[in-house]
């Protein structure tokens, strides 16, 4: 399998087939963690990666599979471009997961299931978010059309084109497919192909990697011999990466000394990345990694990096414990029954702030119409010009409400 070279979302409201579809496409079911298999939603952020392949003697679309023999003819398939895939939580008070997943998206699968009317809260949120991140390059799937008769799919369809009608997936494909029974699924991969191209990634920058994930690898019981090091994953926005590089990690850790709290950046060296399941000596931007460290595994622990950066050692951006924005509000609040007007930004309201993989707190310590200050309550490593993922407490839950930049 060649290395994924470019990361798609699959988004949309809970039920409607995201991890189905990405075991469709993959042949992993991404929902693993004991607690999401028992309540069968996805909690954390799960990914797989999947190889498209193409028979030689298929016409498009006929001619996409990820299956090593063509469905059609029976021939060999050739290897295409292997695609990672970012399997977003669709349940509503798991929405700041799924704002840090669609930092690391170049393009989304919009999951609409064709048995229930459009739009449900979750594929609006959803929509708005991508909308909101910048995340253009958009297809839409109109799922488990085997449950429901061909009149009723073209009501959904005509459901679902009214929906987009002015946002970013205005003239976004509509795919319908089955994603248990595989239907269509060569159709979809051929949509895929033509909207969601790989990006021109800037490979001669020094390596940043947005860590959305991060792990100790190690059985309980395991002995000091066989012990590995913690393990991050997550993607490359630009540079590479190689085995024995040096690698910074910030913000850190978070040290007490004599009463006084810091955020110190992580040093360490990278013992062996694995892109996929392939063990790689060179992992270039797009698709997702899985970056193995001699740190100590209880600093990886259970995602305890995610939202941290980490990249060549003295070019990450600085430790942000407060910041100014420039505030983009949205005029109504999204996914919600009561579509309620959004007022404006208060001092001293708690605000949820996603910035590439991390989420954090910030609570406003100063407000103007068009800019906000907050102090976090876990710094951030973010540049100037970064972008914020804004959401308020609205009826106990988090609520996107609009875009901030970091001004300085
Ligand atoms: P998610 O919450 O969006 O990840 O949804 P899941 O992938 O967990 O699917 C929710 C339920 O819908 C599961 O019981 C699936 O088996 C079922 N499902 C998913 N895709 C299809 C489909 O194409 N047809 C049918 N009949 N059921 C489906
Ligand atoms: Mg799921």
């Amino acid at each position: 399998m060649s290395q994924p070279c470019v990361n798609i979302g699959m988004v949309g409201h809970v039920d409607h087939g995201k991890t189905t579809l990405v075991k469709a496409l993959s042949g992993v079911w991404t929902d693993t963690h004991s607690e999401e298999v028992k309540r069968g939603i996805s909690i954390r952020l799960g990914y797989a990666d999947s190889p498209f392949m193409k028979c030689p003697k298929c016409p498009a679309p006929q001619c996409y599979t990820v299956e090593k023999t063509c469905p059609n003819c029976g021939e060999k398939t050739e290897a295409h471009r292997t695609v990672s895939f970012v399997d977003a939580p669709g349940h509503e008070t798991l929405m700041a997961t799924m704002l840090s997943g669609a930092a690391i998206m170049d393009g989304a699968v919009l999951v609409i299931a064709a048995n229930e009317d459009c739009p449900q809260p979750q594929t609006k949120e959803h929509l708005m978010a991508l909308d909101i991140i910048g995340i253009k390059n958009i297809v839409i799937v109109q799922n488990k059309i085997d449950l429901v008769s061909k009149e009723r799919i073209i009501e959904n369809y005509h459901q679902i084109k009214e929906f987009v009608k002015g946002t970013v997936a205005e003239n976004a494909p509509i795919i319908p497919i089955s994603a248990q029974q595989n239907i269509n699924i060569d159709i979809l991969i051929d949509a895929l192909e033509t909207t969601i191209p790989t990006p021109v990634h800037k490979v001669d920058k020094p390596a940043s990697m947005l860590i959305a994930r991060s792990f100790d690898i190690n059985k309980p019981g395991a002995s000091i011999d066989e012990m590995r090091g913690g393990v991050i994953g997550g993607t490359l926005t630009e540079g590479v990466l190689h085995p024995g590089d040096e690698l910074e990690i910030r913000p850190g850790i978070k040290v007490t000394t004599e009463g006084v709290t810091r955020w110190v950046p992580i040093l360490t060296t990278i013992s062996s990345i694995f892109a996929g399941t392939a063990k790689v000596e060179e992992a270039t931007p797009g698709g997702l990694l899985a970056v193995g460290t001699y740190l100590d595994p209880t600093l990886t622990k259970g995602d305890s990096l995610t939202g941290q950066i980490a990249g060549a050692p003295g070019t990450l951006p600085e430790t942000r414990h407060q910041f100014v924005m420039e505030l983009h509000l949205l005029e109504r609040v999204v996914g919600v029954t009561r579509e309620e007007k959004i007022n404006e930004i208060k001092t001293s309201e708690p605000l949820m702030l996603n910035i590439g993989t991390a989420t954090t707190v910030g609570v406003v310590t100063s407000a103007r119409k068009n800019e906000a200050q907050v102090a976090l309550k876990r710094p951030i490593s973010a540049a100037i010009g970064s972008m914020v993922a804004i959401s308020r407490r609205i009826d106990s839950r988090w609520r996107l409400i609009g875009v901030g930049v970091i001004k300085s």
